[in-house]
């Protein structure tokens, strides 16, 4: 399921400002309020918005050193590797790149911690090498990713049968302050049949 027009004017008032209320939003994209909450509701159940969070200026944070690391590991250890990497906190990114290659942006406060790190984390590994460790001398341009509408995917799931959303109108239910969403008429009316009763506790609003 893609995200659709009004998807996209909402994420870019939130690109813009994340601290945006929803009353906001709906001023500047002229939708209504309950509109703009249901559909931040719906992304971020489907993973589309990951969290709100401060972005910290690099340049006023003394941040020690910052350096890109490539790692060659072997086929079999390189995911190991990277999902061990980025549990650590001086790890900013890690990326699988070609070549069973990992990329990845690590901070430390010196250049002395970053031997060390780099010492126990990674050297002592067997059959990891560094192919490129190169400190950021500055950085001109750092974003979060870009709004491009046709690369954006939602990953609906069918509170029914768990199977992917795809139609940009899903069928849903409201109770209460959640919403559920369904692949099919099928799977709504399963899930009413189920838990109606409960779901119309919550709500009086729930149409059936
Ligand atoms: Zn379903």
């Amino acid at each position: 399921m893609k995200p659709d027009a009004i998807d996209i004017k909402i994420l870019e008032v939130l690109m813009d400002d994340g601290r945006a209320s929803f009353r906001q939003i709906a001023q500047r994209t002229s939708l209504t309020t309950p509109t703009v909450s249901s559909r931040i509701a719906r992304m971020t159940k489907a993973g589309l918005i990951k969290k709100f969070i401060p972005i910290l200026s690099g340049d006023s944070v003394n941040r020690g050193v910052t350096t890109l690391l490539t790692l060659k590991a072997g086929s079999a250890s390189v995911q190991k590797l990277a999902e061990d990497l980025a549990k650590m906190r001086e790890v900013e990114a890690v990326y699988m790149t070609t070549g069973q290659s990992i990329t990845l942006k690590a901070t430390l406060d010196s250049v002395q911690s970053l031997q060390s790190f780099l010492a126990q984390n990674v050297l002592k590994k067997k059959g990891v090498e560094v192919t490129s460790n190169q400190i950021i001398t500055s950085t001109v341009k750092e974003e979060p990713p870009s709004l491009l509408p046709n690369t954006l995917v939602m990953n609906l799931k069918c509170d029914d049968c768990g199977g992917d959303v795809t139609s940009s109108r899903p069928y849903t239910i409201s109770a209460g302050p959640s919403r559920y969403y369904f692949c099919c008429k099928t799977c709504r009316k399963e899930y009413l049949a189920e838990h109606g009763k409960r779901l119309a506790k919550i709500s009086h609003k729930l149409d059936a």
